[in-house]
């Protein structure tokens, strides 16, 4: 289960991003931002963060996931589009050189700090 090493991650960067100087720090919200495949099942996110921020200032933080598409770019013709299944061929000429754009990114946007 790789999602306890994505949480371990996203509360250090979490904690960092509390201001210092508000006095017991309560974190209402987490907002992040995980594209369709860092392959992040949610609920095993969910989970290791409820252990993990035990007596932190991120207990009970709620979860808000928004989910990024996967977004390709074609180098040899300069298109890009949205990936809706796993075909990364180039739609427009067929055999490009294509990159991914979006859709690996595990990242926090926002907190919400209690007042
Ligand atoms: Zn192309």
């Amino acid at each position: 289960m790789h999602e306890m090493g994505i949480a371990q991650q996203l509360v250090q960067i979490a904690l960092a991003a509390i201001p210092d100087d508000i006095e017991n720090p309560k974190v209402e919200k987490l907002n992040l931002r995980i594209g369709k495949l860092a392959s992040v099942v949610e609920h095993s996110l969910t989970f290791c963060l409820e252990i993990i921020t035990k007596d932190t200032p991120l207990e009970n933080a709620r979860l808000s996931i928004d989910v990024v598409p996967v977004r390709v770019h074609c180098k040899t013709c300069d298109n890009e589009w949205e990936v809706k299944d796993s075909v990364f061929k180039c739609p427009f000429c067929e055999d490009g050189d294509v990159e991914m754009l979006t859709g690996r990114e595990i990242e926090i946007t926002s907190l919400e700090i209690a007042e």
